[in-house]
């Protein structure tokens, strides 16, 4: 229902969903908002937005929103309402017990990158500080860690190099493993608007995704992969782009480090990593691999060395990515490829190329920058690092800890082996969000104190002793910092629900905890985060509001913040090449689980759907379905809408089919936005060798028939 009367004033914030980070105007009859308009202003989507960010806030007044504190003694107990302080005190005297009885390490926190950046920095706090150890994650650690890591490696910074503007500069696109017109519908409009004017495009995908062919747009080529095959396919572009002469001598020779180089050079061009080599394990066929790095370097699918003298210069291009390439048990080492394949072709540094990671939530990059991970502290600076430790022990005064926390996967690993015992969970519904449902259960069921901060009694809450109500981004000030390392703010637009805002959360718990915080506003925490953090230096609250919205680095050197990286120099000094060996999945088909399952998303839902299917979105989409190609479906006799069984080694679903001919034969496809469909049951524990980041995308599974559950 849209509403069309005249608002009474309005708050410009920023939405509260996908990486993009739209600016929009909270237009306001009161306290209540009655209409979520785009900013016309808003430096990453300049008025434009989708049916998520317009339409999708109705979850803020939601009657299931939890707006008083709660407290049982065992979770088969009944939930006991009582004051604030109550269950904060409760919630603090049990971390305390627990301490003194299995030592420092065991308790943890989680905080959700779509919480604040202030929230986030804070939860870092409390456990640094607070709890004394490095037992804090996020839940980037299950989607772009790998992100992090191999960009890190590679350039020098875990972070995307460009704009979402500068796509209207490329002359060339690829598209990896992300599906921008269902995940970032902003930045998918502004891609085709380039691409209608004559960009080429390469589809990276185990999907016929909308980009490859739709009444607007159509791919020069789609690469349709086997699922966990990325990293062959990534190295046999490189062959082909070495062994025909298309490098681009002169820049690696400036920009990189030519040892690094030289190896690399050598291990793609052996004959097992061509295009003919490789296109067995792929499925792609040679010629198309050839044709995509032709066109990725040239401009042309014919293209030669000869036609890149002809040209006179090379073409910008641009790899776009997504969750297709991080959530693998070779994320990193895919990451690491990108980075690879962009300093080969000369495509980092400049307006039009780079590499740019799609991030999924509102926050994950802000997320991961202030210390979120439990390696790191803010700004990414490792906690073994005594500089850096000095610098924030003398900031919060505390002694800190050398060593690395634990990472969600070796919390629930802990949890089992009986030395975690206590969780802070801010923001995040880890029983749906993470991989192998029955492990993440079984794990929360054996600590003895869970601390839940949430809008609404989710999945996770089910094992919770404590439930902090959380409160929504309408809520509270701060700011999220979005994928091209834009930093907007959010702004209060009405009183938090249960009265305290989730940094007035974590502010008590510490303080009960006996660590004083003492902050009044999120401008203070954001004052702390500069003060201690190079590549911060330069943000506050008054030139957020004076610019808009910046783009860190922000500091002496760009004082008005930094929208394209590494432009004369990588942020390491020289750019890394890495060799990538293509290692297959432990994920195989066999005669009993013969598909290979892999998911997404879809347009009107957001992650596990928390929020979305509670507003009108879910009038669009009200259930999960699997996806699989007509042959698969004849084969087993299932016909479009028939209830399937999905077993995989983890566990076993139960979907309603969808028919489909974007699926390639032997793939089948689900997403993940209902807690009912347990698209997590049937995932594996299989993670990124790096970052144990969850192999998501390549589970073997059965699909039969079965009758309506
Ligand atoms: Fe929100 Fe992303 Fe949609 Fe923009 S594109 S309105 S940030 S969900």
């Amino acid at each position: 229902v849209i509403w069309l009367g005249q608002a009474e004033h309005s708050v410009t914030t920023t939405c509260a969903y996908c990486g993009v980070g739209c600016g929009f105007k909270a237009e306001m009859k009161g306290n209540e908002v009655v209409r979520m308009v785009p900013w016309k202003n808003g430096q990453a989507n300049e008025g434009h937005s989708c049916v998520k960010g317009r339409f999708a806030w109705g979850y803020a007044t939601h009657k299931d929103r939890i707006t008083t504190p709660m407290i049982r003694k065992r979770i088969t107990d009944p939930w006991q309402e009582v004051s604030w302080d109550e269950a904060i005190g409760y919630a603090a005297s049990e971390f305390k017990r627990i301490q003194a009885k299995y030592g420092r390490d065991a308790i943890g926190g989680i905080v959700s990158s779509r919480c604040t950046n202030e929230e986030g920095y804070l939860v870092q706090k409390l456990v640094r500080a607070a709890f004394g150890n490095n037992n804090v994650d996020t839940c980037a650690r299950v989607c772009h860690s790998p992100t992090g890591y191999g960009l890190k490696q590679t350039l020098g910074e875990s972070a995307g190099t460009q704009t979402f503007k500068s796509v209207e500069k490329s002359d060339v696109i690829m598209v990896i493993g992300a599906n921008p017109t269902d995940g970032h519908p902003v930045f998918a409009s502004r891609m085709k608007k380039r691409l209608r004017e004559g960009a080429k495009l390469i589809v990276v995908d185990p999907r016929r995704i909308d980009l490859v062919k739709s009444p607007h747009v159509k791919a020069d080529h789609h690469l349709q992969l086997r699922p966990g095959t990325n990293v062959a396919v990534i190295t046999a572009l490189a062959h082909v782009i070495v062994t025909e002469g298309l490098l681009d001598e002169a820049y690696i020779a400036e920009r990189c480090e030519d040892k690094a180089f030289r190896e690399w050079r050598e291990f793609v061009s052996r004959d097992a990593n061509s295009p003919e080599a490789t296109a067995v394990v792929t499925g792609v066929p040679a010629t198309e691999l050839r044709a995509a790095a032709r066109l990725f370097t040239t401009g042309r699918s014919d293209g030669t060395a000869a036609t890149l003298q002809a040209r006179g210069a090379r073409p910008n291009a641009a790899i776009y990515y997504g969750l297709g390439v991080t959530e693998h048990s070779q994320g990193s080492t895919m990451v690491m490829g990108i980075a690879n394949l962009a300093m080969a072709t000369g495509n980092v540094g400049r307006e039009g190329v780079g590499v740019n990671p799609l991030r999924g939530q509102n926050n994950v990059q802000g997320s991961c920058d202030i210390g979120s991970f439990p390696h790191e502290l803010p700004g990414y600076r490792h906690v073994s690092d005594s500089s850096t430790r000095a610098l924030f022990e003398n900031a919060w005064n505390v002694e800190l800890q050398p060593e690395p926390g634990l990472r969600i996967p070796n919390m629930f690993d802990a949890a089992l082996s009986g030395s975690f015992m206590g969780l802070y969970c801010e923001g995040e519904d880890i029983v749906q969000s993470d991989p192998d449902t029955q492990h993440v259960a079984h794990a929360l069921s054996s600590m003895e104190c869970i601390v839940v901060q949430d809008l609404f009694l989710n999945e996770t809450a089910k094992y919770a002793h404590v439930f902090l109500p959380g409160s929504s981004f309408l809520e509270k000030d701060g700011t999220f910092t979005n994928a091209e390392r834009r930093i907007s703010r959010v702004r209060k637009v009405m009183p938090p629900k249960a009265g305290l805002a989730d940094w007035e959360v974590t502010v008590k718990l510490s303080n009960a905890l006996g660590y004083p915080m003492d902050y009044t506003h999120p401008e203070q925490i954001m004052a702390e985060i500069a003060a201690l953090t190079p590549t911060f230096s330069g943000v506050s609250y008054e030139k957020l509001d004076r610019l808009g919205s910046i783009q860190w680095p922000c500091n002496d050197e760009a004082p008005e913040g930094t929208p394209t990286m590494h432009i004369d120099r990588f942020v390491r000094g020289k750019g890394k090449f890495f060799i990538t060996q293509y290692v297959a999945s432990d994920e195989k088909v066999t005669r009993r689980f013969p598909l290979l399952l892999t998911t997404g998303r879809i347009l009107s839902q957001y992650n596990v759907g928390a929020q979305t299917r509670r507003t009108e979105n879910n009038q669009w989409h009200s259930e999960d379905r699997l996806e699989l190609h007509p042959h698969d479906a004849e084969e087993r006799g299932i016909r479009d809408g028939d209830w399937v069984g999905i077993e995989s080694r983890s566990g076993q679903t139960v979907l309603r089919a969808q028919v489909s001919d974007r699926m390639q034969a032997g793939v089948v496809y689900t997403t993940f936005h209902f807690p009912e469909s347990g698209a997590n049951v049937i995932t594996t524990d299989s993670s990124d060798w790096a970052t144990n980041c969850p192999e998501y995308k390549v589970t073997a599974v059965q699909v039969l028939p079965v009758m309506q559950p």
